[in-house]
């Protein structure tokens, strides 16, 4: 079952477009900060793994024998529809690309960042929920058709805030 094949056709899960972190079981930060990825604690003490991920190198984990237990288990709704034949490779990779078009969507809908430097789909994805409240009704629109999107065929009931 090619389901390596999707996931480096997307990296939605390790870019920031679905999540804010990953998080860590205690034994898990060594081996990440020998690497050199920059770790979080957050308010309740729990360190984790921010995101986008720096171990992220394209859509390839550069920490792959290191990576979280976390990782290791995910499979977002559509990684399982593919394991479980309910969907075929190119249908799969369809829905990426529908949802890369729609995070896109939302990028072009932002006015340029500070400084005219082009920034990737996924940060605009996060500044655009980051300034949601302040966003132009086209935004806003094209904010919630992408978040709709990543809920209907990625997170389901793992849906993440923030
Ligand atoms: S969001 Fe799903 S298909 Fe995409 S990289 Fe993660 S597990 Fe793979
Ligand atoms: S450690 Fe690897 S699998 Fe986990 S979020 Fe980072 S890039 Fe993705």
């Amino acid at each position: 079952m090619p389901l390596s094949t999707l996931c480096l056709h997307c990296g939605m899960c390790c870019d920031g477009t679905l999540f804010t972190q990953v998080p860590l079981q205690p034994h898990e930060s060594g081996a990440l900060g020998q690497r050199g990825l920059p770790l979080t604690t957050r308010e309740d003490g729990a360190v984790v793994l921010p995101q986008p991920c720096a171990a992220l190198n394209g859509r390839c984990c550069t920490a792959y024998t290191d990576r979280p237990e976390a990782c290791r288990r995910y499979r977002c709704q559509l990684l399982n529809a593919l394991a479980e034949g309910e969907v075929s490779l190119d249908e799969a990779k369809g829905v990426v690309d529908a949802a890369h078009a729609r995070v896109e969507a939302v990028a072009r809908s932002l006015p340029p960042p500070e400084g005219g430097v082009a920034a990737a789909p996924a940060s605009m994805m996060r500044r655009a929920r980051a300034e949601a409240a302040a966003l132009s009704p086209e935004a806003r629109e094209a904010l919630t058709q992408a978040e709709a999107f990543l809920d209907r065929h990625f997170r389901g009931r793992f849906r993440h805030s923030g």
